[in-house]
């Protein structure tokens, strides 16, 4: 590679804001120590964080903007690089043919101008154990001895109780009550939980992945109750994330769920536009598979533990807004509070206990690896 850069910020469109600084190419290249080496040019100083959503490295440049064309040399871990505008952020999104190793700070060189080069952010990066998915600056990048981290939701909270049920059960008691409990068996097994909520709290949605995002879980799960006018109706069911909802029950379902914010799935302007940066399609793909493969092994080990199921799919998918991240989750409906014995059953301590056996099984079945 040498180093020419095309200046491509004369015919930049013009953006709603005054971007101090603008990239004006990004190149890579092959070190003689077999290191890919991403190099970011920009016109003034950059001030950057580094993130890895699964299989991307993505270089968010504040107060920035520009278009390049990016320069890719043959036999780099950098399969395609684009450049994603958010806001006053400019995000150089690298899509990975294999996951690296997280790219320690001290180690990024920024270079001053010299010669035909303005400013250089320069990133060296070997295939290496992947950081988990989500937004990392580098000084919290998880080691990689770590254990896997699960974040636990529980639905509700505060002045929105959830559904209740006849004998006047809450959502809300229920899902914290399981949700603390299965804290404490997953940490025994050796997971790094942590709870969206661990009292009576009332949390935004939006607050609730951004949890997800900051503690850069492994898995992501949040647990609700359900509730159907047909008094008839229990059983657990299991969701995922996906922007069409794979039945009309499973849309109402999203409906009700994300209503708590009283904003819709669009309302989530603030929160998805960072998100929507980060996952690419590639990566909406990588998180959707994930989650599918944890739902199945959800559905496994609660239909093996003998907990009714609601009839139908096994798994189901529609828009809830909890979910919206880069984090591989699942929403799990425990039972159906509209039901008088499922309503019973969900308060007691040995359900609730052989409810978090299940779950407890399943995440040890998940292949945390893929
Ligand atoms: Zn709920």
């Amino acid at each position: 590679m040498s180093g020419v850069g095309i200046a491509t910020f004369m015919m930049m469109p013009r953006v709603a804001f005054a971007a101090k600084n603008s990239v004006l190419s990004v190149r890579t290249g092959v070190q003689p120590n077999g290191k890919t080496r991403l190099v970011i040019e920009t016109a003034t100083r950059p001030s950057y964080d580094i993130s890895y959503p699964q299989n991307q490295l993505v270089i968010s440049l504040t107060n920035t903007g520009g278009t390049f064309n990016p320069k890719l040399a043959d036999g780099t871990l950098v399969k395609k690089i684009s450049g994603v505008q958010n806001g006053d952020r400019l995000n150089v999104v690298a899509d990975l043919r294999k996951s690296i190793a997280p790219i320690d700070k001290s180690s990024v060189m920024v270079l001053s101008p010299n010669g035909d080069n303005e400013y250089r952010l320069v990133f060296d990066f070997a295939a290496g154990a992947a950081v988990a998915g989500g937004t990392t600056s580098s000084d919290t990048v998880k080691p990689q001895s770590e254990k896997y981290v699960i974040v636990i939701d529980a639905g509700h909270g505060g002045k929105d109780p959830g559904c209740i049920g006849r004998g006047g059960t809450k959502e809300k008691v229920v899902v914290l009550s399981v949700a603390k409990k299965l804290k404490k068996e997953l940490d025994a097994a050796g997971f790094k939980t942590y709870l969206t909520r661990s009292d009576d709290t009332f949390l935004k949605l939006a607050d609730r992945a951004e949890i997800a995002e900051k503690r850069h879980a492994d898995l992501f799960l949040s647990l609700h109750a359900n509730a159907n006018p047909s008094r008839a109706t229990r059983g657990y069911s299991v969701y995922t994330l996906s922007e069409k909802a794979s039945d009309e029950e499973a849309q109402k379902l999203a409906d009700t769920e994300n209503a708590v914010d009283k904003i819709g799935v669009s309302g989530f302007e603030n929160f998805s536009k960072e998100i929507r940066v980060a996952l690419s399609a590639l990566q909406q793909r990588a998180v959707a598979e994930l989650s599918q493969e944890y739902a199945s092994k959800c559905t496994k080990a609660m239909d093996s533990a003998s907990v009714d199921k609601l009839p139908g799919p096994s798994i189901r998918h529609a828009p809830f807004a909890v979910l919206r991240s880069t984090v591989p989750g699942a929403l799990i409906e425990l039972g159906h509070l509209s039901n008088a014995s499922e309503e019973k059953l969900l308060k007691s301590e040995s359900h609730q206990n052989k409810l978090v056996r299940a779950i407890v099984k399943s995440v040890k079945n998940y292949d945390f690896d893929v």
